[in-house]
């Protein structure tokens, strides 16, 4: 069995076939490999496996949001991920709609934080950048923090069966290579194990499933495009060939840089109705020539792989001590670039959440609220991505390229160009189109917007008035994050001055690190330390407290935290350990007595300890 790490090692000889670890997470994805990773920044130690050789070796997920990146920077992995990935700002400027790549371009739109208009929007939101960053090379950055951190990695080792019992959870795990099985005894199991999940088949978790996605090819290529590329860098670029017949297995083709400008993914989307290619590689290979449109290029197949577009997500994540997360509960096409995210953001939230309740800090139902929270997000993704899919398939409609005629297609094409009413209805559609898919490039609310509701988000004290909401309009919420310390809402960012250091520090980066913070201004350090160390005396959970202002640790040069906080200086708010606001004060109360029973009163809440 290929195993990497320290812990979990079998109990004994007469029991060598038996491991007891505090939890198995099955799948070493971006889901379970994030996992283990905050587990491990906790303490937790455990068992992951995965039943593939190694970590993936095509690319697949890329584009990494700011969302997902503040989860990685919180437990210190932001430097590390960044050395392999390209900052969108340098080498995805725009997203373009092109005849081939090396042909005329039919429009290009400025794509995420890189629009002049909403450039300002993504700093404001986040201290982290949006990188392309494949997954290939952030997997195997998560399973060497997650084993040097107290996680078993096992490959090649796949989960066979389990059996929840009260209070642990029985998995028959089998080694791939020598046919050897374990019992591994866990007091939770985490299913990371991507979209055909056992663990979520086995559980029976309801699923819902709009079964009938179209079909797309997947070339990942070796081929230096600089000289097409540079001058217009994009994360995108769709190329359509109305000069030539399109056949079944590519009516059109994306091309996406890996690594700027020689290794490339290129997709090609087959008509809708396909389900079954039966084109050879070669055929499949001249398409994506044709589309590249330069015969001089040297392309090389690396890999080929055929997808289907899902449109899927469980109505329920959790069974008793099984918690699954990632691909295995949400799935959907890469529109968005939502996939790998999300399944970061899913394994931050549970993993706190988890430790808690291993280290007797938090009641079990704490972990309900994991379900409370991220399904709701999981749902809405799905919707997302598909929803994108089908704004650029009514953009391919006005181009004519889901013509199946291809006089028809050509007619169209040439009708760009024309005066006559009928080409401006179709120059307006078009235009339209392209407007339509700011939904996909300026997607920042879709991306950085939750408003968890859930017994670990404490929404006694606030009013209608006083509580932020998001849009209900999905055109507003999808483009706009909303920034707000109400409960249930990520900390706002706002850039600070450590005294004595130079680097300016964002307030999320003094929230997370296993650990609840009060984040409060003058006079609140005072006011609110001997409710934390009542607290502390009293649920054992420690409280940091961060005080933001003039002559305080943090100064607030820029004033962001003051547009930001919505809180008077002595008053409180309390950031749970995933950087979530769990509850807020507008003013510390006068009394000291007051102050200390309700911080009580809200962490115990927060903790599981009160309905
Ligand atoms: C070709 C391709 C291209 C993609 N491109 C993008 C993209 O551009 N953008 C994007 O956001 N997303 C993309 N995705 C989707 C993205 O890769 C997924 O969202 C992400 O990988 C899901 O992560 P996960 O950890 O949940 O599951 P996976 O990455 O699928 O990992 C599943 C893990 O579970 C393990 N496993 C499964 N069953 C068992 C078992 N019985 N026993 C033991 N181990 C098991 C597997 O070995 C693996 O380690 C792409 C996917 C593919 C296939």
């Amino acid at each position: 069995m290929g195993s990497v790490g320290d812990a979990g090692v079998p109990q004994d000889e007469s029991r060598s076939n038996v491991m007891e670890v505090d939890v198995l997470i099955v799948g070493a994805g971006p889901s379970g490999a994030s996992l283990a990773c905050f587990l491990a920044s906790h303490g937790i130690k455990g068992l992951m496996i995965s039943n593939w050789p190694s970590t993936s070796h095509i690319p697949k997920a890329n584009y990494t949001n700011m969302a997902a990146f503040e989860c990685l920077r919180a437990i210190g992995l932001e430097e590390d991920a960044k050395k392999v990935a390209y900052p969108i700002s340098q080498f995805s400027t725009y997203h373009r709609i092109c005849k081939s790549l090396a042909g005329e371009e039919i429009y290009r739109a400025y794509a995420f934080g890189n629009d002049p208009h909403r450039h300002g929007d993504y700093s404001d939101a986040s201290p982290c950048e949006i990188m392309s960053l494949p997954q290939r090379e952030l997997e195997p950055i998560l399973i060497r923090y997650a084993t040097q951190n107290g996680f078993v990695c096992r490959f090649d080792t796949e989960l066979a069966a389990f059996q929840q019992h009260e209070d642990h959870v029985e998995s028959t795990i089998i080694d791939l290579v020598t046919g050897n099985q374990t019992l591994v005894r866990s007091k939770y199991l985490c299913g990371a194990d991507g979209a055909s999940s056992k663990v979520v088949r086995e559980l029976d978790l309801p699923m819902n499933d709009r079964k009938g996605g179209g079909l797309s090819i997947n070339l990942l290529v070796e081929a230096d495009l600089t000289h097409l590329v540079k001058d217009s860098p994009g994360l995108l670029h769709v190329m359509t060939r109305p000069d030539l017949p399109q056949p079944y297995y590519g009516i059109l083709g994306m091309a996406r840089f890996i690594k700027p400008w020689t290794e490339w993914v290129i997709v090609l989307i087959c008509r809708p109705g396909t389900t079954k290619i039966t084109a050879t590689t070669e055929e499949i290979m001249t398409r994506a020539r044709e589309l590249l449109g330069d015969d001089n290029v040297d392309i090389k197949l690396k890999n080929m792989s055929i997808w289907r577009t899902n449109e899927c997500y469980a109505e329920q994540y959790s069974k008793g001590r099984v918690h699954c997360l990632g691909d295995a509960v949400h799935r959907h096409p890469p529109q968005n670039g939502l996939g790998s995210n999300t399944c970061i953001q899913d394994a931050f939230n549970l993993s706190w959440k988890m430790a808690y309740v291993l280290k007797g800090l938090a009641n079990p139902s704490l972990l309900k609220t994991y379900n409370d929270e991220r399904q709701p997000i999981g749902k809405y993704i799905v919707g997302r991505a598909n929803d994108t899919g089908r704004l650029h398939f009514a953009l391919f409609k006005t181009l004519g390229l889901t013509e199946t005629d291809p006089s028809r297609k050509s007619e169209i094409a040439a009708q760009f160009e024309q005066d006559s009413p009928e080409a401006q209805v179709r120059r307006n559609a078009f235009r339209r189109a392209v407007k339509g898919l700011d939904e996909e490039r300026h997607a920042l609310g879709a991306e950085m917007n939750q408003a968890y509701e859930s017994l670990a988000v404490y929404l006694d004290d606030e009013t209608p008035e006083s509580r932020a909401t998001l849009p209900v309009d999905e055109h507003l919420y999808c483009l706009n994050h909303i920034s707000s310390s109400t409960p249930g809402f990520r900390v706002p960012h706002a850039w600070l001055q450590e005294v004595g250091r130079a680097k300016m520090v964002s307030t999320k980066d003094l929230c997370g690190h296993g650990r609840f913070t009060i984040l409060t201004g003058i006079g609140g350090k005072n006011k609110w330390q001997t409710a934390v160390a009542k607290t502390k005396e009293t649920t054992g959970v420690g409280i940091s407290i961060a005080t933001i202002g003039w002559g305080q640790e943090y100064q607030d040069t820029f004033f962001q935290w003051f547009e930001k906080r919505q809180i008077e200086e002595d008053g409180a708010i309390l950031v749970r350990p995933d950087l979530v606001v769990a509850w807020r004060c507008k003013q510390a109360p006068t009394e000291e007595r007051v102050r200390q029973d309700k911080l009580l009163q809200v962490m115990r809440r927060i903790l599981g300890f009160q309905g």
